[in-house]
């Protein structure tokens, strides 16, 4: 399985689609454990990153990959956006020697534990990230894979972001960073060709 430029543009387009549509779903998950602001935050950074490659088309993988994470560090802001920003930018390094997706991942959830310092299973975007490199890894990556992961993040305790401020309250809500990093893998998966 190996990126290029058009199968990565069409995979962020249709993430950035999911995204749009589930805008105010994801700011109501943010609600009772964050500020409410995760959708409009996550919404406003894939526009900026499909205006970018629009305006600009890539013409390496590498470049496209930088785009992307300028894009969002920039628009989303937050706690996410330089997280996801750093996965990007993670895999704007590795497509330097590689296009093979199980590096890239890898490269990207171990730059989103370093910037943030959350360990899976404290109801982060890495209880997403995680494993489902982990599953790319093994070259079986499904949709289930990616319901699984993020529906476990209800049953945990926060200790990482905002929702680490209700403690033992943050149990029984999906994490918001998760359900966003769900849309994005199942939008590789719908990707065809990756
Ligand atoms: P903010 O909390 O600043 O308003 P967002 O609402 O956009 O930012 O994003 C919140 C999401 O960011 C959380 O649901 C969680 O998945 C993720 N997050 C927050 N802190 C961390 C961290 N230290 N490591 C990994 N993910 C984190
Ligand atoms: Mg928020
Ligand atoms: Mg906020």
């Amino acid at each position: 399985m190996a990126l290029t430029v058009e199968n990565l543009t069409e995979w962020i387009n249709s993430f950035a689609a999911k995204i749009a549509e589930q805008k105010d779903y994801l700011s109501e998950l943010d609600t009772p454990i964050g500020d409410g602001d995760h959708g409009n935050n996550m919404a406003r950074g894939v526009k900026a990153v499909q205006e970018s490659l629009t305006s600009k088309k890539p013409a390496e993988l590498t470049d496209a990959f930088k785009q992307i994470a300028m894009a969002l560090i920039s628009k989303v802001g937050g706690a996410s956006g330089p997280l996801y920003g750093t996965a990007f930018l993670e895999m704007a390094k590795k497509s330097k020697d590689t296009s093979d997706l199980t590096e890239l991942f890898a490269a990207a959830a171990a730059g989103i534990k370093k910037r943030g310092g959350a360990q899976v299973g404290d109801k982060t975007m890495v209880d997403v990230w995680d494993p489902l490199a982990e599953k790319i890894k093994a070259g079986n990556l499904a949709q289930a894979d990616v319901d699984a992961a993020v529906n476990a993040t209800k049953d945990l305790v926060a200790k990482k972001g905002r929702a680490s401020y209700l403690g033992e309250r943050s149990v029984g809500h999906l994490d918001p960073g998760a359900v966003s990093s769900g849309y994005l893998f199942a939008a590789l998966i719908e990707t065809e060709g990756i």
